[in-house]
């Protein structure tokens, strides 16, 4: 049995703690690995020693900071196909699927690398007589982050490549439920030659979360889960006067009009919906079919009943298990309010079965019509490879239906009329969208922007926001004194003369 290490003031260690959290493969629920929770002393060990580190890492230049990153990104790169199997194995997702949650977390690293050009101040000569100002941004201390397990490359790499490119230290908690992923890239930071203690890995959860939360040590706070904790955390973290960011759960749709490429909208419907066994916070959950669209649901149906779940390394299963018994359990549930509640079970996924894994968690396509917004399955995230079709009549009832909704992570329209595609852009309240593009992610040199019940807080994640949130500025105001200048008078106005 592999014990997880923590990552603890530059050393990989065991944890002294006598409470531990199994690790399992989901497509068989065998216990692959035990993550600690990490004692009180060895949380408080990871804050001093980062706060402590801190003092001499902000004050390595800038373009020293950025060549770890570089060094990271090709590390990251050559251990590729190794890391993406680790993943595969602790949540699921298939081979393909695997490379890509790493590659989109690598594409940060590299964008982390230009750190110096967006921590770049401002500057205004002569704001009064041989007065000068200008503007730094510096770092504020040590940053953290608690991430979720459907990304556990991903999602770290949003957050501490740039915090630390910044000058912060970093202190990262991980989904409990794939720690694996996460603990092979902090060995491979350090093997980049990041300095000890500059990111530390502890493991647990509420109770190592609410020490982060209630630390006075703790500046920042990076949080991307589920809609109750989000809050909490956002709550609590404020209260304490941290700056947060917390993203949160989501209700993706996607607008069908009737003039879109029906072929290309049935691949991107299969895709986005059952990709990642809908685990994915921009997947797509409900499709809003406008007009005759509507008539391409049985198609959509046939589309979906071809894909089938499995293993990681089975090379024709297009997605893997949920996460866990709990979560299969939960999915289950909600499929059978959805048919209760009155929708039409077009596709069940339950009691989905894959050749030779009779204790994975496997759920089915499932596809649902009729669905209106009193239903649960319209309100909860299911988190689950399950679709939801909706009918409206016009472009703007699909828009008003969407904006009602009180999450904003994504959404997407597909059509063949730039109008139609110029006004959803526009009038939609979502903070992502993407025109015959289903699952609208950007990339890092643009950020992460959910809005509403999706997203709380005010910088959002990597890009130009990420600097943001990571860094304090300070504008610094000037006059050098030339000898013959030099008045005799006091000055008592706040003027600038
Ligand atoms: P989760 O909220 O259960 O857990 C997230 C993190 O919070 C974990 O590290 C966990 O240990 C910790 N945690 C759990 N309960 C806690 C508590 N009571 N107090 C403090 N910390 C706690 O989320 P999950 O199930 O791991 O991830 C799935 C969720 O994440 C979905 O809702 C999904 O939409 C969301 N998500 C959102 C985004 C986004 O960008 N908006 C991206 C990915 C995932």
């Amino acid at each position: 049995m592999k014990n997880v290490p923590l990552y603890l003031a530059g050393e990989f260690v065991q944890s002294q703690t006598d409470s531990w959290i199994d690790v399992t493969n989901p497509a068989t629920n065998e216990v692959i690995a035990r993550a600690p929770n990490t004692t009180p002393a060895e949380m408080r060990k990871a804050i001093d020693f980062a706060a402590e580190t801190f003092k001499t890492w902000k004050e390595v230049p800038v373009s020293e900071r950025a060549r770890v990153m570089l060094r990271y990104q090709a590390l990251l790169k050559e251990h590729h196909d190794e890391i993406a199997e680790i993943l595969a194995q602790e949540t699921g997702k298939t081979f393909d699927d695997a490379k890509g949650d790493l590659w989109r977390g690598i594409e940060v690293v590299e964008h982390a690398a230009n750190v110096a050009s967006m921590m770049m101040g401002e500057t205004v000569e002569n704001v009064a007589r041989e007065v000068d100002t200008h503007s730094w941004i510096q770092p504020l201390g040590v940053c953290t982050g608690i991430t979720p397990f459907n990304f556990p490359a991903m999602i770290p790499l949003w957050m501490f490549p740039i915090a630390i490119a910044c000058g912060n230290t970093f202190i990262l908690k991980p989904s409990e439920q794939d720690p694996l992923t996460p603990t092979r890239l902090a060995e491979l930071f350090e093997q980049a030659g990041a300095p000890k203690g500059v990111l530390q890995v502890v493991h647990g959860g509420k109770e190592q979360v609410d020490t982060l939360l209630n630390d006075p040590v703790v500046k920042a706070i990076s949080f991307v889960g589920s809609v109750p904790v989000g809050r909490y955390i956002y709550e609590t973290g404020t209260r304490n006067m941290k700056r947060v960011q917390s993203f949160a759960g989501a209700k993706n749709h996607m607008v069908i009009m009737p003039d879109a490429d029906k072929q290309q909208v049935l691949n991107a419907l299969v895709g986005a919906s059952v990709g990642a066994a809908g685990q994915r916070c921009m997947a797509i959950s409900v499709a809003v079919f406008v007009g005759e669209a509507r008539q391409w649901i049985p198609q959509l149906k046939e589309a979906m009943a071809k894909v089938r779940p499995g293993a990681w390394n089975d090379s024709g299963a297009s997605y893997g298990p949920v996460i866990s018994p709990k979560a299969k359990e939960r999915v289950e549930a909600l499929i059978a309010t959805g048919e209760a509640q009155g929708a039409q079970l077009l596709l069940d996924g339950r009691n989905c079965t894959v050749d030779g894994l009779p204790n994975g968690n496997w759920v089915g396509p499932t596809l649902f019509a009729g669905v209106t917004s009193e239903m649960d399955i319209y309100n909860e995230e299911i988190f689950g490879p399950v679709l939801c079709c909706s009918e409206v009549d016009s472009l703007g009832e699909a828009i008003e239906f969407i904006n009602r909704s009180p999450y904003g992570n994504g959404t997407s329209i597909f059509t063949g009329s730039g109008g139609a595609a110029r006004r959803f852009q526009h009038e939609i309240e979502v903070g992502q969208v993407g025109v015959n593009i289903p699952i609208p992610v950007p990339l890092p040199f643009f950020s992460f922007t959910g809005w509403k019940g999706s997203f709380y807080g005010d910088q959002h994640a990597y890009g130009k926001q990420a600097v943001r949130f990571y860094t304090e500025t300070k504008t610094v105001t000037s006059r050098w004194f030339s000898s013959e200048a030099t008045s005799t008078e006091a000055n008592f106005s706040i003027q600038l003369r």
